[in-house]
């Protein structure tokens, strides 16, 4: 007999699909298609981890879905918590792989002193080919898409990690979610939909490092999560640098594409602009991204460059240094200046590599 791990390994999801396929899949098993709807409420309503849990279900046919089915998508190997709150979740894989997600407790605090915003940064892919040389990620490349289930399994499994709701969800930790645009669209009407209350759409926020045909397509699409955008970089010489994809991207088709996304969707959008000592931080560059702030309705993130030593860059990578905190405060000024609503990203979970750009594992 097989060990319980690899047995459910070779078996297909339960989790990440939705009502629809749920029906497709109980009139193949020979049974009822209102069991759908009790599958999928069991699932994201009330968040039953284990077929056996599902009572709604007759014993035979929990009995089955055990038997054909995974529940879990996605299993907690690890937890490490962090000294200001953040914790960084290592979820294995039924392939034996493992992706991290973060959660990230806000700065900003209700009156009984418990933080207003749980945000929780979760992966699209195993790796990333796009290669930007600040992010940890790149140097796993590339192993696979996530499948809707292992995506959605991130959320249902950190939430029992989280003593309250988690509120936001940020489609930035490993990889490019545009380049597994089904799945995560897939994931996201699940975790949108009104019924499971897992998180509303206004509080989940796609980020691309410019996969152009992507913003096209949710702006065709009416997507109503909102968009963000890695720039960092105000010239095309230095994106280049950065984030080799602005190569089959350049900034100003970027741009172009922005302007098409806020014509079509009137939804505003946030860039990301990681600070870099003496490469992006100049008053030329603070001008130009004001330039680019108000061409739509914008917000820029400003993020501390987080060195990722621990990976043992070289090349362009191994010169990145972050500015300075008097720099960052001048830059942060400067764009003020340029009537920019700039925010700050805190370095929430440095302590356990845990903050923006740092996500890395060796790939099994
Ligand atoms: S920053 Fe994002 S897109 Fe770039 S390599 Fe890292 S995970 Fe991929």
């Amino acid at each position: 007999m097989l060990p319980a791990r690899d047995r459910v390994a070779g078996l297909p999801e339960l989790k990440g699909l939705t009502v629809a396929q749920l029906e497709q899949v109980f009139l193949d098993l020979g049974q009822k298609k209102y069991r759908a709807q009790q599958v999928y409420d069991a699932l994201y309503v009330h968040r039953i981890p284990d077929v056996h849990g599902m009572t709604t279900l007759p014993a035979d046919l929990r009995a089955l879905l055990h038997e054909r089915f995974r529940t879990s998508s996605v299993e907690l190997e690890s937890l490490q918590h962090s000294e200001d709150g953040t914790k960084k979740f290592l979820f294995a894989l039924h392939d034996g792989r493992v992706i991290e997600s973060v959660l990230i407790p806000s700065e900003m605090v209700e009156a009984d002193g418990k933080p207003r915003r749980r945000t929780l940064c979760i992966s699209t892919q195993v790796g990333c080919n796009l290669g930007c040389t600040f992010c940890a990620t790149a140097t796993m490349k590339l192993a696979r898409n996530l499948s809707a289930g292992e995506i959605i399994d991130q959320f249902l499994q950190a939430q029992l990690h989280s003593e309250q709701p988690i509120t936001n969800v940020v489609f930035m930790g490993m990889g490019e979610p545009m380049n597994n645009y089904d799945n995560v669209m897939q994931a996201t009407s699940i975790l949108n939909d009104q019924r499971t209350l897992m998180v509303a759409p206004r509080r989940t926020t796609l980020s691309t490092a410019g996969v152009l045909p992507g913003i096209v397509r949710m702006a065709d699409e009416g997507r109503i999560i909102k968009l963000a955008l890695s720039l960092h970089a105000t010239t095309q010489e230095t994106r280049v640098k950065l984030m080799p994809i602005a190569k089959k991207w350049p900034l100003d088709q970027v741009l172009e594409t922005l302007d098409y996304y806020y014509k079509k969707t009137r939804k505003s959008v946030t860039y990301e602009y990681i600070v870099f000592k003496g490469l992006n931080d100049t008053l030329d560059d603070a001008r130009r991204l004001g330039r680019m702030a108000r061409r739509l309705p914008t917000k820029v993130n400003l993020i501390p460059f987080h060195e990722i030593d621990f990976t043992h860059p070289t090349g362009f990578s191994a010169e990145l240094k972050p500015a300075s905190p008097e720099r960052f405060q001048w830059f942060i000024d400067r764009l003020r200046e340029e009537d920019v609503r700039v925010l700050v990203r805190s370095s929430s979970g440095l302590d356990i590599d845990a903050a923006c750009g740092q996500l890395a594992l060796s790939a099994s």
